[in-house]
């Protein structure tokens, strides 16, 4: 928004601004958050930054906890959810006693190396980055006065269509509310909500695809956004969820990413849709190519394929990511490529025949994730993919434009499948990570502490009795 503080000053006086805040993101991908008055924002903050500890952020083996960040005034927003007229901006994460030395550690100085590393390269000079946002909105979020306490409940008419699946006794006639994909009003239900939402966004320089109601009923929602650059995408995602979210809760209701959160509904994806492209040409295209995919593409399919795996670390690193990438809800299971086809960890939408709109989509990914180490992840998969011509049909990878699932079994059994657990994608990515760390993209440490991260969720987890576990071993 501002290229410099004469802009901001100019800006602040206009708007009457009183308050600034500032948005550091952690390795998880979580924003936090601190604020001054306006009045303070000086030269002396945009050269020496803000300290702060950074040990709650999940940087353990890069640095100790003194950190400094500065703000990036070119991602200035004026926020739409402080009452008093505040301006909101992302900081860089730069290391304490040496304030001119980024950290390495810092998500969002990944994704700025992984851009210029594709420069570098020679082989593209944009990557485009197309995100999807399934979530599902639920009623009523009430905030008790003097305590953290946060209870949700889940939208009255979901309640009651959860009463009619298990209550076959109950003839009595109810008018179904199961929601569904692109449903019309007045089943639609979240409308007006969805509207206001995607004007905001668009508001605030977050470009939108559509919006619809999605397939799990009632309650879930997709937002797609047009394509953007990696680390104007990961900045983009960032800000949506924050407005998603914090618009939610202004209408009384409350939303969640979350992969899997209901038992036989379907999970939340975030599928990412990727294109590349060199002195403007769109290098995904050829006229006469598998799906009109060039050589290129094919080959950035296969290190995606290849390196899937150990990229999963990063694109699902939630315990609940694996209980959405299972058979009969759309989600991809095997690791193949094929247009149209969902069950497929690569698909190649059908529709996008012009050279420019030429794109393929990575399925697993969801928003759970930390947005500038996924799409930076991705983006040097592809890359190592095609430096090294890792061709998707001689690895096995496919096409396989079938349905998997009604594959027969000896055919199955050639395709292999994601990882099932956190725990077998922290492991992949502890064996294949050498991609991530060409041109010093992907520090080390930041790897590791990745790797230490989804581990520790992952014993947390498989050391707490399950609620099932009573219901199935309790009076064995
Ligand atoms: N909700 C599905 C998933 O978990 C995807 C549905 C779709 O293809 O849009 O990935
Ligand atoms: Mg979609
Ligand atoms: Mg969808």
């Amino acid at each position: 928004m501002f290229k410099n503080l004469k802009e901001f000053r100019d800006y602040y006086i206009d708007h009457e601004i009183k308050i600034v805040d500032f948005k550091i993101i952690d390795l998880a991908g979580r924003w936090h958050h601190l604020t001054i008055p306006a009045s303070r924002f000086s030269e002396k903050i945009l050269e020496d930054g803000i300290g702060f500890d950074g040990s709650s952020y999940g940087f353990l083996t890069v640095e100790k906890s003194d950190m400094v960040f500065k703000p990036d005034l070119s991602s200035a927003f004026l926020d739409p959810f402080s009452k008093i007229p505040t301006i909101t901006m992302i900081g860089n994460i730069y290391s304490l006693g040496d304030e001119t030395k980024r950290f390495e550690g810092d998500p969002r100085y990944v994704a700025q190396k992984a851009e210029k590393y594709m420069k570098d390269t020679g082989i593209a000079d944009k990557a485009l980055f197309g995100p999807e946002f399934e979530f599902y909105i639920l009623d009523h979020i009430s905030f008790e006065n003097s305590s953290n306490h946060m209870e949700v409940y889940l939208d009255s008419e979901q309640a009651q269509w959860n009463t009619n699946k298990r209550d076959i006794k109950n003839l009595g006639f109810k008018v179904g509310h199961e929601g569904g994909y692109h449903v019309d009003i007045p089943a639609d239900i979240n409308f007006n909500l969805r509207n206001s939402i995607m004007l905001m966004m668009e508001e605030h320089g977050v470009p939108v695809k559509y919006h619809h109601p999605e397939v799990g009923g009632p309650g879930q929602l997709e937002i797609e956004l047009s394509f953007g650059g990696l680390v104007e995408m990961s900045d983009r995602t960032m800000l949506s969820k924050y407005i998603i979210k914090n618009e939610a809760i202004k209408h009384n209701k409350t939303v969640t990413f979350m992969p899997k959160p209901f038992v036989g509904e379907a999970g939340n994806g975030m599928h990412v849709h990727l294109q590349l492209f060199k002195d403007n040409e769109a290098i995904f295209y050829d006229e006469k190519g598998y799906s009109q995919l060039s050589k290129t593409a094919l080959y950035a399919i296969g290190g995606i394929l290849k390196h899937s795996p150990s990229l999963m670390a990063f694109t699902n690193p939630s315990t609940n990511s694996y209980k959405r990438l299972v058979p009969g809800y759309e989600a991809p299971v095997s690791i193949c490529f094929a247009t149209a086809n969902r069950s497929s960890v690569v698909r190649i939408p059908g529709y996008a025949k012009k050279p420019d709109a030429k794109r393929f989509e990575f399925r697993p990914s969801d928003a759970t994730c930390n947005p500038y180490l996924a799409y930076s992840a991705l983006l040097m998969a592809m890359l190592d993919g095609i430096k090294n011509e890792i061709d998707p049909v001689k690895e096995g990878y496919g096409p396989y434009d079938v349905n998997v699932f009604d594959l027969p079994e000896e055919e199955k059994k050639k395709i292999k499948g994601l990882p099932k657990s956190l725990e077998e994608a922290a492991a992949a990515l502890e064996k294949d990570h050498e991609f991530l760390l060409e041109g010093g993209v992907f520090d080390l440490g930041i790897i590791k502490d990745q790797i230490k991260r989804i581990r520790e969720d992952f014993s947390k987890i498989n050391t707490i009795p399950h609620p099932m576990e009573y219901e199935m071993y309790f009076d064995l």
